[in-house]
């Protein structure tokens, strides 16, 4: 699809591009003599010719919007313009309509609210645009288990889902109802404004671009066009997901106003914490208590990991704080590696010694001396 062609003010002037000032104003002067509505009253041709000669004059003659509109000639709509966390891929091309030129033009003083400068095409291209536009990207958030998140697993989420309504197939009108073309743009789909001695199109407000309205809305959708229901469907976690990471589900983001693609759905995935496990990345941390004899004489110690319990051997003389590795039990990384699992050791030490206790530990302290 081509853009929209931009209206060669030059040429409406019978000027070059290289025209100076002077030039610029000689030209206007003879041909708004010659075009003046006053001289020629009630000439509709010669009406416009003439609205569309002082439109070009007050760009060309004024040296910041003739850049900008230079500027503009030069650089036809595709590039550095970007949709959506994906952008546009490379065989789509930049479509707008005149709403986004609004918007697109803020940054070159507005410009684009100011004069229609390209060729109205109107209905027919501006409805070909958005037939063949991109629909929307859509957000969603999940939160799921510190054990998916882990190790992959699924999630079934609900997302509405807009389709189009079966009664009207999208025309928002009562089957059977007439029709009629809008009264305001007379079936255009753009109105024009005036502004002191020039003016601009815009979308009508009143058919909203479609040039046509209907007499009575659809008694499903009432008038919309669309239906909104929701649908389940099931998410694959991938394994090692952190926590605040997106998964992006391509084609169930919002559909196209017209036949184009649907849009992308991205879930922000939350991670829920666990009440033993800590992780950094693909690593994982959790701790273990033993007792006074095992830390000292040495001894088993069974752990949870996120492969189920392991028997961890402990060595005599353990120190409390001394941190044990199980190799390959941590948190598949993204090349697919499994990280590792860090255990540190708590000792639990006796709270309330009997007094035969007592006796064997004063025993025992004589011993060190
Ligand atoms: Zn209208
Ligand atoms: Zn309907």
């Amino acid at each position: 699809m081509s853009p929209a062609e931009v209206k060669d003010l030059y040429k409406i002037l019978g000027v070059g591009e290289t025209a100076t000032k002077e030039d610029i104003k000689k030209a206007f002067r003879k041909l708004a003599v010659k075009y003046h509505p006053d001289k020629l009253k009630g000439d509709k041709k010669s009406e416009e010719r003439f609205k569309e000669i002082n439109e070009a004059y007050q760009i060309l003659s004024d040296d910041k919007k003739r850049q900008q509109y230079d500027f503009m000639r030069k650089n036809p709509f595709g590039a550095g313009f970007s949709q959506g966390p994906g952008g546009f891929s490379g065989d789509q091309s930049f479509q707008f309509n005149m709403d986004d030129l609004g918007n697109l033009f803020s940054g070159f003083g507005g410009l684009g609210d100011m004069f229609d400068l390209f060729g109205s095409k109107s209905k027919k291209s501006r409805r070909a645009a958005s037939a063949s536009m991109r629909g929307a990207d859509a957000q969603t958030s999940i939160t799921i288990p510190f054990e998916t998140a882990a190790q992959g697993g699924q999630h079934a989420i609900r997302i509405p889902k807009k389709g189009v309504c079966p009664q009207c197939g999208g025309t928002g009108a009562q089957p059977g109802s007439r029709q009629i073309t809008c009264p305001r743009c007379k079936g255009t789909g753009s109105v024009f404004v005036s502004q002191g001695s020039f003016g601009f199109s815009r979308t009508c407000p009143e058919c909203m671009g479609t040039g046509t309205k209907i007499t009575q809305p659809c008694s499903v959708c009432h008038g919309t066009g669309k239906t909104e229901a929701s649908k389940t469907i099931t998410v694959k976690i991938p394994a090692g997901i952190r926590d605040g990471q997106k998964i992006r589900l391509a084609g169930e983001g919002e559909p196209s106003p017209g036949s184009g693609p649907n849009g992308d759905l991205y879930i922000l995935v939350n991670v829920l914490a666990h009440p033993k496990f800590k992780r950094d990345g693909d690593i994982l941390y959790s701790e273990a208590d033993i007792d006074l004899v095992t830390a000292i004489q040495g001894g088993k110690v069974v752990v949870d990991t996120l492969q189920g319990p392991v028997t961890l051997k402990i060595p005599a003389g353990t120190q409390p704080g001394t941190k044990f590795k199980l190799k390959g039990c941590g948190v598949k990384s993204k090349k697919g590696r499994m990280g590792d699992h860090f255990v540190t050791v708590r000792v639990a030490l006796p709270r309330n010694l009997s007094a035969k206790q007592r006796k064997l530990f004063d025993e025992f302290a004589s011993s060190l001396k």
